[in-house]
Formats: structure tokens, sequence, C-alpha cells
């Protein structure tokens, strides 16, 4: 059995069996479980996959059937109108609480930027910023491209040496990990290491699922997560890193296994059910992450309003602004 990934403790509790429905990913996640710390409350997988492992697994399975979010070079930034919430709302946290990123152009380093949503809602605040990506899938390279980031495409392994271009191009002002720190086998030394690319009063901002007890139990599919974090094992987690914590709390939509059963079981055959285009008639342009064709101007968009919302328990996200 592990030691936790947090704080080392050996007591170990068994919560549920690790479930991975996600066809390309079984061969690394299958016969696994998830077990919560009893000393500090963190939860993760076991046995833990090894760095070259989810290496491997980042290369080629990850983006196989399942994990493309829907995006469209033409329509970019509007293309998805999830993930360019998310990271308006992002950029809001950043400046509300370091009042001086708003008030001079940045350099922003992003991991695992996919198709860069999250970069392109700084550039619009402020067309000086400068936008540094690391991302490996070559598909996301255009997108990339369209909001002036710089590429990196290496994969950012804690027991390796930092890719030099990346070291080179430092330092950053502000470090992005959006859905990032709740997949490396290492999250402390991971998070150190992005430190280590920070300048003077450098800052990360942080989004990741939030995963209560409950949350875990019931989610059908735990693919390719190797930490489920709540709020006290996230800011934990940041200060084992040497980081101090200026800003942490729940946000996004209200948890689905917080809804009666009832509700979720009617929600599902009613997407069985209901065809896709009335479904969109009906629910407005925006379905989840795919947006309706009829968006293509950045006049027609509204932020999708949950993504603003902060507090209380049953959040599906954790975001934190750290200094380092
Ligand atoms: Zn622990």
């Amino acid at each position: 059995m592990s030691n936790c990934l947090l704080c080392h403790s050996h007591h170990l509790r068994y919560v549920v069996r690790y479930r991975c429905t996600h066809r390309p990913s079984r061969q690394l996640f299958r016969k696994r479980a998830i077990l919560r710390c009893l000393r500090c409350g963190m939860m993760q997988i076991d046995p833990v996959p090894t760095a070259e492992q989810v290496r491997d697994y980042y290369s080629k399975p990850y983006r196989q059937g399942g994990f493309n979010a829907r995006a469209s070079l033409e329509h970019f930034p509007v293309d998805n109108l999830w993930y360019l919430s998310r990271g308006r709302a992002l950029r809001q946290m950043a400046v509300r609480h370091v009042p001086a990123f708003a008030e001079r152009p940045l350099r922003i380093l992003e991991i695992g930027s996919g198709f860069g949503h999250v970069l392109w809602a700084f550039k619009e605040a402020n067309e000086s910023c400068q936008l540094f990506a690391c991302e490996p899938d070559q598909r996301c390279r255009p997108f990339l491209r369209k909001c002036n980031a710089t590429v990196f495409q290496s994969f950012v392994d804690p027991q390796e040496s930092l890719d030099e271009l990346m070291v080179s191009e430092g330092p950053f002002d502000l470090a992005v990990l959006s859905h990032v720190l709740e997949h490396p086998v290492s999250p402390v030394a991971f998070l150190s290491l992005m430190a280590s690319l920070l300048g003077e009063d450098g800052h990360m901002l942080i989004e990741v699922p939030h995963t209560p007890l409950d949350e875990t139990r019931w989610t059908p599919n735990h693919a390719p997560h190797v930490s489920f974090f709540v709020k006290e094992s996230l800011r934990a987690c940041l200060e084992h890193a040497g980081g101090t914590v200026d800003f942490i709390d729940t946000c996004g939509s209200i948890l689905s296994s917080c809804r009666s059963l009832w509700y979720r079981c009617f929600v599902r055959a009613a997407r069985r059910v209901v065809p896709h285009s009335l479904r969109s008639a009906v629910g407005g342009k925006y379905d989840s992450m795919n947006v309706s064709p009829d968006i293509l101007t950045m006049s027609d968009v509204l932020p999708l309003p949950e993504f603003g919302m902060y507090g209380g328990d049953t959040r599906a996200f954790l975001r934190a602004v750290v200094r380092f």
C-alpha cells in the first residue's frame, strides 16, 4: 500500500474501487483503489503509477477518445465557452487578489494549456502580456499560435530537469495550473519545480476538481487523476511546496452527486431520449462544453455565470492564488 502523497503517513484507508470508463486509459488505471489518509485527509489512487507510466500515458492514450474538448480554430476563442468562461474567471480571481497584476503586462506560463483559452483571457485584458504555454499535444499548437504564445512541448516531470528553453524564458510573474495538479504522481515536487520558474513575488493560479468523500464514491469515472482534493488537502499541498496561500475556495457549479438520485436518473434518461438539437433549442446557446455554431463573434458571448461563483461545500472546483 502507498504512503500518503502529502504527509507520507502510511495510515491510509480504502474508500472505493478506482473506476475507469475511458477505454484507452484502462491499461494504466484498472485494478486500483482510492485511499484516504487518516492523518491529513488527502485522497489518492493506489497503487500510485510510476512517473514513466504517467509520461507514456500523456504522450498518447490521454487524448484518445474522450478527453478532447470540442475546439474550432476558425471560431477560437468563442469555440468553447466552457473554457473561455473559466479563463476569464481565473483572470478575475488573480487580479482581485493581486491588484498589481491589473496594472502591468505579465509574463505568464501555463502548464497543460490545452487550446489556450485561459491564456487568451489574460491577453484580452492586456494586449502586452507575454504568454508561454507548456502543452505536449501538437493539435493545440495552431490555437496557441493564435494567442501569440511561445509553446514548449516538454512534459513536466519532477524527476527530470526542466526544459532548458522554458528556464531560459523565465522568470515568470504567474504560473497557471488549471486542472493539472490532480495528475502528477508527486504533486508537492511538481509545485516546487514550477515555483523555481517564478520571479520575485511570483504567483500561481490553481484550479483542480473538488472531490469530497461523497463525490469520490459516486463519480462514475476517476481516471486519469492521481490525487483528489478538498480545500484542506489542497491548502496543505500548496504550503508543503513552500507557497503562501492568498486565497482558496470552492467554485463553479454544484456537484452532481450532491443532487438527489432521482434528479440524476431523470437527467440521464432525458439525455438519452431527447435529441441534442432539441436540448440546444430549449436550453439556449450553451450546452456544457459544446457551443452552438450560431455563436461566432465575441459580441454574442455571455460568460457562463457558474464559473464566477464561490463558496460552500458542494461546488465542482477548487481555486487558489498562491505566492511563492
Ligand atoms: Zn496524509
